[in-house]
């Protein structure tokens, strides 16, 4: 519901509910982000991912990605145990990437998911107890995140690693941005953009320049060929603890990027696509 260009509420299939603050955590569907023009679509990737919950032994006691076109093509494979006896694995792709590197092939994700399940023998493929799938809309997170009324988190404003496709903790970093001006402006009485756009300062400063260098590198990644892929994933395995560290807390610096890349001549051609995203 709007006034005047501000939101005052929102509808739902019982009524409406009239509020001085509304919060858009709708996740990917972006249900408010959309129609108010706060996300640009046009500059964004889909990631498309399923998961099995499978019963079976697991050899590996950490998570392991596989980064392999026959098994995810444009993507990553990846599996966890996920209790006793229980382990998730599943498979997910970039829009882009995987219209590259699936060419004419005519196989469904579940097709894919199933192959890297059955098809490892360190893992055992027994009956499946639930299947979790979905998408996210990837870009750079530099976007609007509030309006007059408004605010929002998570992935309705795209906050998901564009490199890896986590999603949990930046989505929970941006709602506790988001919450400490929430709390201000209503303690405060005024819920205009000019007070909310706190929230999303904080986060284009803290997250920005990171996740746009994760973007561009992640245009690259899922579009190696497969040398590349080996030469970035064994340059992966000789990182400095304190390097790997950093990499798991998306402390990555242009400079861990280069001494990464799996450099070919051709990839050339790639440099305006990749400087789109910076
Ligand atoms: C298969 C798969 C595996 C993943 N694995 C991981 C992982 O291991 N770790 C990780 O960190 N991230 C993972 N992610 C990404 C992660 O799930 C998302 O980034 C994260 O859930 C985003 O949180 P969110 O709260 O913003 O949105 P969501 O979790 O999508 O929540 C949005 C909520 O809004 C509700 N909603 C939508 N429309 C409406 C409406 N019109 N009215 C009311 N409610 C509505 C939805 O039902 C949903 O409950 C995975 C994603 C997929 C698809």
């Amino acid at each position: 519901m709007t006034e005047d260009g501000r939101v005052t509420g929102v509808h739902h299939r019982g009524g409406e509910v009239s509020a001085s603050l509304v919060v858009d955590a709708t996740g990917p569907r972006r249900v408010l982000t959309d129609p108010l023009g706060l996300f640009e679509e046009r500059r964004a990737d889909r990631v498309v991912g399923k998961e099995y919950v499978v019963e079976g032994d697991h050899e590996v006691d950490s998570m392991l990605f596989r980064l392999d076109h026959d098994d995810a093509p444009g993507g990553y494979a990846w599996t966890f145990p996920a209790g006793d006896g229980v382990y998730k694995a599943g498979v997910c792709w970039f829009g882009d990437a995987h219209e590259r590197r699936a060419g004419d092939e005519d196989r469904t994700i579940d097709d894919y998911v199933r192959q890297w399940v059955e098809g490892d023998p360190r893992w055992e493929s027994g009956p499946v107890r639930a299947v979790h799938a979905g998408d996210a809309v990837v870009n750079n997170s530099v976007n609007e995140r509030a309006t007059d009324g408004l605010v929002a988190v998570g992935d309705a404003v795209s906050s998901i690693n564009p490199l890896l496709g986590e999603g949990i903790r930046p989505g929970m970093e941006s709602a506790e941005m988001a919450a400490d001006v929430a709390i201000e402006a209503l303690d405060a009485g005024d819920t205009t953009r000019e007070r909310l756009a706190a929230s999303e300062r904080r986060w284009n400063d803290r997250k920005g320049p990171y996740w746009k260098l994760h973007r561009a590198f992640a245009g690259l990644l899922y579009d190696f060929d497969a040398d590349q892929q080996d030469r970035f994933v064994r340059r992966m395995g000789s990182l400095s603890p304190a390097t790997a560290e950093r990499f798991q807390r998306y402390d990555l610096t242009l400079r861990d990027v280069v001494g990464l890349y799996p450099f070919k001549p051709g990839d050339l051609r790639k440099v305006p696509a990749v400087v789109r995203h910076l």
